[in-house]
């Protein structure tokens, strides 16, 4: 058995998620990562040195700007045919491109792994979190998304060989025209260890500030849930759930979220949750650790003081 991971990478950049990736296949044999795509020399450098890695693979064809499936998808189906698993996070590259791979391959795909209990036999959510699927699949190949929250990170620490990929002239209909992208240097949502999210009761994209700041004193990511992206209070980027981002940090603020089921599927992973809510009753309250029952605007000031003065 070996197995071929695809590298998630962007602006030149490995996501931390390649290497939760390689830890959630480590058992399964030789990895080997994938890398495609322009400027990616820093990518390449370090993927190799994520541990369990046998080999770095690249090609820095510029088709493979913006990560079209259309694009990726004929060379991952022409080197998929030595490995026995072939394997992607599942962000938004992963879940386009393998299950069109898996088509192209005539296999069933296996999305959004959460645990791999052998060669063939995985764990998966399903009915948006509330129940774990567990399924045995009797093929000889695998496509595979992984959900990487549920994973810790590879250690770093190796040195992996890096080799070339020669192929055919990548030839696709779709073009990268622009990517509009949100600045900011709050951690990574995906795998920040504490988050701040925020709902639609803080009432505009001022009062999300409150929530910014927040999770600026904590060094924490900020989420928030649809309500408050579809208000425009949050950007897109931060909508935290079944439609959005699935997180597993070791702290979760949610402040003035309701914990609809669909708001719930994407921290199903969080360790310890606080709700700060004027309602004791909702849902989210109620498997919250620590609930600070009150209004917001009163609640996050008086806590922000109290974190100032430790
Ligand atoms: P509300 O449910 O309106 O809750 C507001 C909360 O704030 C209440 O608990 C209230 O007591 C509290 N509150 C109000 N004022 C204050 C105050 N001053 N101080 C303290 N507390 C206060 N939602 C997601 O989040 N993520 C998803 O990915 C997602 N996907 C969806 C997919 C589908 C197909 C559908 C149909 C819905 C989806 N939703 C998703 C929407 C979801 O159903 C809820 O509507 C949404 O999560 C509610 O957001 P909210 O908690 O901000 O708002």
């Amino acid at each position: 058995m070996s197995v071929l991971v695809l590298a998630d990478h962007d602006l030149g950049r490995l996501s931390p998620s390649t290497a939760r990736t390689v830890h959630a296949v480590a058992e399964l044999g030789p990895i080997d990562i994938l890398v495609l795509g322009e400027g990616v020399d820093q990518v390449v450098a370090d993927a190799a040195q994520i541990s369990g890695v046998q080999r770095v693979r690249v090609s820095q064809d510029s088709g493979f700007v913006g990560q079209s499936a259309e694009a990726l998808v004929p060379l991952l189906a022409e080197l998929a045919e030595g490995y026995s698993h072939i394997v992607a996070s599942a962000g938004s590259v992963g879940r386009d491109v393998m299950p069109r791979l898996a088509a192209k391959l005539d296999l069933m795909p296996v999305t959004d792994v959460t645990a791999l209990l052998g060669p063939n036999r995985f764990e998966r959510p399903i009915y948006a979190g509330n129940a774990i699927e567990t399924v045995t699949s009797n093929q000889t190949q695998h496509v595979l998304t992984i959900r990487t929250s549920s994973f810790a990170p590879a250690a770093n620490g190796n040195s992996a060989t890096i080799e070339p990929v020669s192929h055919a002239p990548v030839i696709s209909a779709a073009r990268l025209i622009d990517a509009l992208r949100t600045e900011g240097d709050t951690p990574d949502l995906g795998s920040a260890r504490i988050v701040v999210g925020g709902g639609v009761s803080v009432g505009s994209a001022e009062g999300f500030k409150l929530i910014e700041q927040l999770a600026a004193q904590l060094g924490a990511a900020v989420g928030a849930t649809r309500a408050a992206v579809d208000a425009g209070y949050a950007p897109n980027d931060w909508q935290v759930g079944q439609t959005g981002k699935v997180i597993a940090p070791d702290l979760y603020i949610a402040v003035g979220i309701s914990g609809a089921l669909q708001h719930l599927a994407g921290i199903q992973g969080a360790k310890k949750i606080i709700a700060i809510n004027k309602d004791a009753e909702a849902p989210l309250v109620q498997i919250a650790e620590l609930r600070l029952i009150g209004d917001l605007f009163e609640m996050v000031p008086a806590l922000m003081r109290e974190l100032e003065a430790r």
